[in-house]
């Protein structure tokens, strides 16, 4: 669209834009999903599609996106708010806003919600505050009376651009009071100037293309070189390609390769990591080949970092940003490549506001980019697994561990026959191991995801299991704080040892281990062992995990104690020996992909084990010797078990083979609730191949005090789920106290 500005005259309608406001509005109904809204453009204003600009809206003013202007007749114009004032930022790319469009198309989210996502550092939208800078005075000539130091600055500024009064001081070492007064002189003049943007987009990328030929040069494998050939050949459109390599392989250092050919090129790059794979070591990785710090994105950085990045990446400079899902939803115009790592993780699946998936996102945004996607793994989901397998993705294998580091042995102890005393966790096997590690001054890993001391209280007296009173949930003992837990809620109760049922004193017994119950059992049998106890109950902020990873990589703990913390990442020179302690944890339950996951976890912290020359081993201690997931564990035959998954998927009618859509309803009132649901079951769409499940209550029916009712629904593929979903609902009118959850590609079965 052209730029159009609006000059009012006599008998020239005014003119209007529709703006998309970065506020949700919940009904569903197609119209309303958009969250568009009239607006006329008062004059002088200049705007387009994408221009961002701030209006008023249900009195409060926000930030919205222009996506259309049309004239209009004098009297409906009377009626309409004006739009407030338009950002200085370049307008948002189509390319951006179709994805913002699709994304809110396929996760049933509101615009409004999607468009906050971009629209995240309002900082980077408004105008700066006025900064000044001085320069010599145009209007005086300079007599030859000045003191030396009013001459050094006269001189200084000569040369230099206007900067503020600070800078000048520092630079020529004089004081500030001297430029104050040499402004009230009229030596100096004060200038208004731009703090923002001084650098381009081609001294941008002249830097970085000097960094990256300063860094080191890091020769990769004949292996990975080949990986990074066969990824970079096809550059220039969208593809996607699955890296699946085994731990310890160097996907990283693999995909770091096709990243530095896009930078060469002065492209945007993007790569997404499980939050708590970001680390300081993963940085200073990227340094060592980069030469420069890439862009770091996440809920934690501070908002004036925000700022900057945000900006530098809507007006297209060359970039590599490495974030957590969230970073998806910058602004970006130049795309080179976008990199998932770890693609099969858990942690890309938002749960909250708008649920997505930042793997299948990355993807869409991609498509929409026309660049490549690597999805680098090693241990695939089943979902893109199953794409390699099809050709719909290029499969590109990695079978070897880099340099002289072997894959792990990998082994089960049966508990049923090593059972470990009652109250111990570890069989005498395992303990002979430890102790042997121990003495070579290796370091070993004890994995249980289990978070405090024990995952269940039951008071001997009555029987009762102590519970959350706002979820159904067993509260955890956590010992280091002396709390009984809710993982659901995350209320916690000082421990009093008192049923809260019967209110009989000393009568709660504590059932089964958590790592702190796994670590009392450590120190007592290896009292001399350094130990670290990794869990997110110890290791409450970025720069505590940053120190205790640090001290684990230097040798100075000799037993490390974790949950799925420690699993992923990681590279532990040291570390030869990982011994999980309950192998059966996640194999049962309802949930269509515990073994999937399972497997994935399990192969995850067998993996930290023997990366360097020393070979590693693997110990899982299991009740379940003979399931699936742990056979192909031992016998390391991966993609045996993925067809033998994939083969129960199939039989019952599952994703990947088809796709589920869960929708949760909750409300404090459960009667209203019940009446609800009532309704909509009523108007259930009735189409062949279409199975909607429910009403029926959730699994966890109650979490802080909403009671939840669950459908699920089920489709083949090529089904619009979202339409279906649509129409079903437009029939009844939700009332305001029920919430509603829409979940497309559920992974969680709460
Ligand atoms: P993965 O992500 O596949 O588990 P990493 O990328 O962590 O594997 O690589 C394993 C280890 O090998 C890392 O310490 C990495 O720095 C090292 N490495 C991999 N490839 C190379 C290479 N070409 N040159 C030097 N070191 C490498
Ligand atoms: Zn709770």
């Amino acid at each position: 669209m052209a730029l159009i500005q609006n000059t009012k005259h006599e008998n020239v309608p005014a003119l209007i834009a529709k703006v998309r406001v970065s506020v949700p509005i919940p009904q569903l109904n197609s119209k309303n999903l958009k969250n568009e809204f009239d607006y006329l453009v008062t004059d002088s204003m200049s705007v387009q599609k994408g221009s961002v600009v701030q209006v008023s809206f249900a009195n409060r003013i926000i930030w919205g996106i222009v996506y259309e202007c049309s004239h209009t007749t004098e009297i409906e114009q009377a009626k309409l708010k004006p739009i407030l004032s338009v950002s200085q930022v370049p307008p948002i790319d189509s390319v951006s806003l179709k994805f913002l469009e699709q994304v809110s198309e396929w996760t049933m989210a509101p615009f409004g919600q999607v468009l906050r996502m971009m629209l995240c550092v309002p900082n980077a939208l408004s105008k700066d505050s006025p900064v000044f800078g001085y320069t010599v005075s145009s209007s005086q000539g300079h007599s030859k009376q000045l003191s030396k130091a009013r001459q050094k600055v006269i001189s200084w500024c000569q040369s230099n651009p206007p900067v503020s009064a600070s800078l000048i001081a520092k630079e020529t070492g004089v004081s500030s009071s001297t430029i104050n007064s040499m402004l009230k002189a009229g030596l100096l003049e004060k200038l208004e100037i731009t703090s923002e943007l001084i650098q381009n987009k081609q001294s941008v990328s002249f830097s970085l293309r000097k960094a990256i030929e300063a860094a080191s040069k890091i020769k990769l494998s004949e292996e990975q070189a080949l990986a990074a050939n066969k990824m970079a050949a096809d550059n220039n459109r969208f593809n996607v390609s699955l890296l699946d390599g085994v731990t310890g392989s160097g996907k990283t250092e693999v995909y770091f390769d096709v990243v530095k050919r896009q930078i060469l090129e002065g492209h945007q790059n993007l790569i997404l990591l499980p939050e708590i794979a970001l680390t300081a070591s993963w940085v200073n990785r990227f340094k060592k080949w980069f030469g420069f710090t890439p862009y770091i994105w996440h809920s934690g950085i501070s908002m004036s970092h925000k700022k900057r990045i945000w900006r530098e990446i809507n007006a297209g400079f060359p970039a590599v940003v490495v974030g957590a899902r969230s970073a998806l939803f910058l602004p970006f115009s130049n795309l080179g490549v976008i990199v998932v790592d770890e693609e099969h993780d858990a942690g890309y699946k938002q749960e909250d506001q708008v649920i997505y998936h930042a793997r299948d996102m990355a993807i869409l945004r991609a498509k929409h980019a026309k660049c490549p996607v690597i999805l680098a793994t090693a241990t695939p989901s089943l979902e893109s697994w199953t794409n390699a397998q099809l050709g719909r993705y290029q499969h590109i294998m990695l079978e070897n561990r880099y340099g002289a580091a072997t894959m792990p042995d990998i082994q089960t102890i049966d508990l049923r026959k090593f059972r470990p005393p009652s109250g111990k966790w570890m069989s005498a096997l395992l303990l002979a191991e430890i102790e042997e590690r121990l003495k070579s001054q290796q370091q070993i890993l004890l994995y249980l995801n289990r978070r405090g001391y024990a995952p269940l209280a039951v008071c001997s007296d009555c029987g009762v299991k102590q519970s959350c009173h706002q979820c159904d949930s067993l509260l955890v003992t956590h010992r280091l704080s002396n709390q009984l837990r809710c993982h659901q809620c995350g209320i916690a109760h000082p421990f009093k040892n008192k049923c809260q049922s019967c209110e009989q004193t000393d009568s709660i017994q504590l059932v089964g281990p958590g790592v702190e119950r796994l670590a009392e059992e450590v120190y007592q049998l290896f009292p001399e062992a350094r130990v670290s106890i990794l869990s997110s109950d110890t290791l409450t902020n970025p720069s505590q995990m940053e120190t205790t990873i640090q001290s684990i990589e230097n040798g100075e703990v000799d037993i490390i104690i974790g949950t799925q913390m420690v699993a992923k990442g990681h590279h532990f020179p040291k570390l030869t020996c990982v011994a999980v302690i309950d192998g059966d944890l996640g194999l049962s339950g309802g949930d269509l992909r515990a073994g999937e996951r399972t497997y994935q976890m399990l192969t995850q912290v067998a993996g930290r084990s023997g990366r360097e020359q020393k070979a590693g081993s693997v110990f899982i201690q299991t009740s379940e010797a003979s399931h699936p997931v742990l056979q192909a564990l031992r016998s390391q035959k991966r993609d045996d078990y993925f067809e033998l998954e994939l083969a129960q998927r199939e039989n019952a009618h599952m994703p990947p083979f088809t796709r589920l859509a869960a929708l949760i309803f909750s409300s404090m009132n459960e009667t209203a609730l019940a009446q609800y649901v009532k309704k909509l079951e009523s108007q259930k769409p009735q189409f062949q191949n279409v199975f909607i499940y429910g009403p029926a209550p959730a699994p966890i029916y109650q979490i802080k005090g909403r009671f939840r009712v669950r459908f699920l629904i089920n489709v083949p593929k090529q089904v619009n789920i979202q339409k279906i979903i649509l129409d079903w609902h437009s029939r009844v009118d939700m009332p305001s106290i029920i919430k509603r959850q829409i979940d497309i590609d559920p992974y969680n079965f709460m």
